[in-house]
């Protein structure tokens, strides 16, 4: 089968539609999102239906795209309200439902004209799956963690199916679901949307092992920045970044070096991939591995030492306005302080720094501190857009468990 360059789509996570919008703004160029019913995401904020049909909105006015996840394994009991979802969701236009419940396909295709991905919960590990659910309707298959990108290559020149694969964000050692030990811990089923997380619990174990660690199925998160060259190379169609439950400063900065890096190589630019592996260590993260993108995941793919998130930025608030004498108006979300040196990340992929000389508050107080929640005026000599972000780069980075 003959295949032309296809430059891929950088896909990112949006929690809410703040979260949807702020990836279109940083460079995604299509966001997945939950509804209240049948995602994996229970804890996500999720969208209501009337949520969903403003962000398409958003987005096709964009020129972007949005996939709505089906993505729960079905019981029987579940199907009369999957069928109601499905014929409320087509209403609105989603670009895709991503489903990993076969039984869910089938409802999908002979309901809606809405196109189906196949999530990596349905563990595609082979063409020959991927082949299965071509058949069934799939125009996409998110493949399964554990496939490389050589694999990803090949299922895509033996059926033509568009592939999407992980490329930043927490991993579990489960790779693509199929796990039940929230289940066994909680009655939660994974499954269905109720991981708890298990995996990252300390745990004591009565076997002789030279193991003396407790967090034995810690997964590293993927971080697979410097493998874009290659990738390129791999007619993958979709760049995936992990995590509709991760924090507005994560979009961002996840799209805004995913974004670079993918245009930089694209335009056939050098990239300075240690600078961005460097900005990407600095949002929320358990320790990194390129996971089975270029090699098997072994012992090094696992944190072993502890549970917590690293980080090394603070998200501290989102620009609110613009005024060539006032500064810019910030929605505080972490105190700021008189001499604070901040960063702006601008929405035109550049960084600006903002030394806090002076806090005012909306009546014109002049303050020494400016706390969560308030509305304040910080002097700045550049003009970033509305909703960019403002962060505080920390001494040294911090692990919260
Ligand atoms: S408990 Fe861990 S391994 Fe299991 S689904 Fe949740 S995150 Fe994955």
């Amino acid at each position: 089968m003959t295949q032309t360059r296809q430059k891929p789509e950088l896909l990112a996570p949006a929690g809410n539609l703040a979260k949807l919008k702020l990836a279109f703004d940083y460079g995604a160029d299509a966001v997945y999102i939950g509804g209240t019913r049948f995602g994996l995401r229970k804890a996500a904020d999720n969208f209501s239906i009337y949520e969903m049909a403003k962000g398409i909105d958003y987005a096709h006015n964009r020129n972007k795209k949005v996939y709505v996840v089906l993505n729960g394994m079905a019981h029987q009991e579940d199907f009369v309200n999957i069928k109601s979802a499905i014929n409320e969701l087509k209403t609105i236009n989603p670009d895709a439902f991503i489903v990993s419940d076969t039984g869910v396909a089938s409802l999908v295709k002979n309901h809606s004209a809405v196109p189906i991905h196949t999530s990596t919960q349905a563990s595609v590990l082979n063409w020959r799956a991927a082949k299965i659910w071509q058949n069934l309707g799939a125009s996409r298959v998110v493949v399964g963690r554990e496939l490389s990108l050589e694999d990803c290559k090949l299922i895509n020149l033996k059926t033509g199916i568009q592939v999407e694969t992980f490329i930043h964000g927490s991993m579990c050692i489960s790779h693509s679901g199929k796990c039940h030990i929230s289940n066994y811990f909680a009655g939660r089923d994974s499954n269905r949307g109720g991981c708890i997380q298990s995996c990252r619990y300390r745990y004591d174990f009565n076997i002789k092992s030279k193991q003396q660690s407790k967090f034995l199925m810690n997964a590293r998160d993927i971080m697979a920045i410097s493998l874009v060259p290659k990738i390129l190379q791999n007619n993958i169609a979709s760049l995936k970044i992990e995590g509709r439950m991760k924090s507005e400063l994560y979009i961002a900065t996840a799209v805004r070096c995913y974004r670079k890096a993918i245009d930089e190589c694209w335009q056939g630019l050098e990239v300075d991939f240690k600078a961005l592996e460097h900005e990407l260590s600095g949002i929320s993260n358990r320790g990194f591995t390129s996971g089975n993108l270029e090699t098997k995941a072994g012992a090094d793919s696992i944190n072993y030492q502890y549970a917590g998130y690293n980080r090394y930025t603070s998200f501290m608030g989102t620009v609110k306005g613009v005024d060539d004498v006032k500064g810019l108006a910030i929605e505080v979300r972490e105190n700021i302080n008189i001499g604070d040196h901040l960063q702006c990340l601008s929405k035109d992929g550049n960084i600006y720094p903002l030394e806090v000389t002076s806090l005012t508050n909306l009546n014109g107080g002049l303050l020494d501190r400016a706390t969560p929640n308030k509305m304040v005026w910080i002097k700045a000599d550049f003009n970033p857009a509305i909703g960019a972000l403002i962060r505080k780069v920390l001494h040294k980075t911090e692990t919260r468990t």
